[in-house]
């Protein structure tokens, strides 16, 4: 199997910037070995063969002429979670409602992405309008973790970290409502951002929940997180949301230096309570030990709330969810049924074009906005949510980072928690938090238990990004974790 499907996409650019490698021979390598592997994987519900392969056609011409403004991905080849819009491709959020919806634009990411050299290679698959931590609510596949076929990738963009775990391409975009980009990117041994709220535009991100979602990078590594980092955040006027720091981001400087002296990491006592297996809190407490090493100062914090923020998350989720989701009516997006009567119409629509799950959440978030219940559910649940961005408020008062387990369990067996929503909803009880209080998160790998990956999540102030990267960087050089990768058709 071609070496030039393990490269990091940093690498890949310098390759080709120099030469050394044409863009076709890089999309020719990850079509191989997508042909090769991804029948056992799943990863891609889309693969875009036919654009990259003209695209990378271009970018070579470019670059042979001389072009000197290529840009820091050229010659990458990115998958994009496909409920991200890419013009003129088939965009699912892998429900039957969109199956054959093809947006007449490009999300902001994608032609960011596109404007720095990057080869879109296909679309990933992931649980229903990303609601899940399994990707096994997907309508139209199973994706299965590189490191066991027998194993969930994580959700819900699992098919977007099963394919950088995999080498089915060189980095990928994922969207975090509640943890769906460090959750599957802990499972699958790779590296997952979720950047501050407003600081990546959701221009053309199909919406779930618009008070937590953001997109951001899954990656082999910290300098490529960073890399496409700088490439996708910016301010932009089509997101209300947008915040003007978000130009900061675009330069990011990681200190060579993995020194970490001067930085105050915190370790929130609840984050290492019930239900954190022992394999992963060890692997954890490691990995903190490892950034005292590197001279970070490292003490206890209590964050008091945690073990509301499931609780808050799902009544506004779900209540977001419900009424992003009148959308579809039959009428204007992908599937209509057949009826006599436009009510009739709208009914079997929406009976025929949502799952269980997304049915479920309707259901939920309806419910928790409904005249009489409003006041005891949502309105509360808003309250705890300030009272969880409190406790974060004080914490970062003393800590400049704050550690702990992305995922309370490594990867679990193909259909264990199908039955059992509230289980598959705890594997998101140490990502949600920072949804709640729109604070950059990272999860990077940190060894392995029972020989799967465990995840290191790192969050970060609003718009200290650097911070969050630096430390993740530094701890990244110190250790090999990041290349132990999964014996899938190696
Ligand atoms: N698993 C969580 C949920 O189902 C988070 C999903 C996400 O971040 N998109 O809501």
């Amino acid at each position: 199997m071609s070496a030039t499907t393990k490269l990091t996409a940093t690498r890949l650019n310098r390759l080709f910037l120099a030469g050394e490698l044409s863009a076709e021979e890089i999309v020719e390598a990850y079509l191989e070995r997508i042909q090769a592997v991804d029948g056992q994987v799943g990863a891609y519900l889309t693969v875009t063969a036919a654009e990259a392969r003209e695209r990378a056609r271009k970018l070579d011409a470019r670059r042979k002429a001389g072009d000197t403004a290529l840009g820091p991905l050229a010659g990458v080849p990115v998958a994009i979670k496909d409920n991200i819009c890419t013009q003129g491709i088939r965009t699912t959020c892998a429900s039957r409602i969109l199956e054959n919806f093809v947006p007449p634009y490009d999300a902001t990411v994608v032609s960011r992405l596109q404007a720095a050299g990057a080869i879109i290679i296909g679309k990933t698959n992931l649980d229903e309008f990303a609601m899940g931590s399994s990707t096994e609510n997907s309508a139209f596949q199973v994706t299965r973790n590189p490191w066991d076929i027998s194993r969930v990738p994580g959700g819900s963009s699992g098919g977007s970290a099963a394919a950088v775990a995999a080498d089915l391409c060189a980095a990928a975009l994922g969207s975090d409502t509640g943890g769906s980009i460090r959750q599957p990117a802990a499972l699958c041994g790779v590296v997952g951002l979720k950047p501050t709220y407003g600081a990546v535009s959701r221009y053309g991100l199909v919406a779930f929940a618009s008070s937590l979602d953001q997109i951001g990078p899954i990656t082999k590594d910290v300098a490529d997180a960073a890399l496409l980092l700088s490439v996708i955040a910016g301010y932009d006027r089509r997101d209300s949301t947008s915040h003007p720091d978000a130009d900061r981001l675009q330069r990011i400087q990681l200190p060579t230096d993995p020194n970490l002296s001067g930085i105050r990491v915190g370790v929130p006592r609840e984050y290492f309570a019930q239900g954190v297996e022992p394999g992963v809190r060890q692997a954890v407490e490691q990995a903190i030990a490892k950034l005292a090493e590197l001279g970070a100062t490292v003490d206890e914090v209590s964050l008091p709330h945690t073990e509301y923020a499931l609780d808050a998350y799902y009544i506004v989720a779900t209540a977001e969810a419900s009424s992003n989701l009148a959308r579809y009516d039959g009428v204007r997006y992908g599937l209509r049924a057949e009826a006599d009567s436009v009510t009739e119409m709208y009914l079997r629509t929406r009976q025929q074009g949502f799952g269980l799950e997304v049915k479920r959440r309707i259901m939920l978030g309806t419910y928790a906005l409904s005249a009489g219940y409003y006041d005891a559910y949502y309105k509360k649940a808003q309250q705890v949510r300030t009272l969880v961005i409190r406790d974060f408020e004080a914490a970062f008062r003393r800590f400049d980072v704050l550690v702990a387990p992305t995922s309370p369990t490594v990867a679990w067996g193909l259909g264990e928690r199908l039955d059992d929503p509230l289980a598959m909803y705890m594997a998101d009880i140490l990502t949600i938090p920072a949804n709640l209080a729109g604070l950059p998160a990272i999860s990077i790998p940190c060894g392995l238990s029972q020989g799967l990956p465990v995840g290191l999540q790192i969050i970060g102030r609003h718009f200290d990004e650097p911070t969050v990267l630096r430390v993740a960087y530094a701890y990244e050089k110190v250790t090999q974790h990041h290349q132990t990768r999964p014996a899938l058709g190696q």
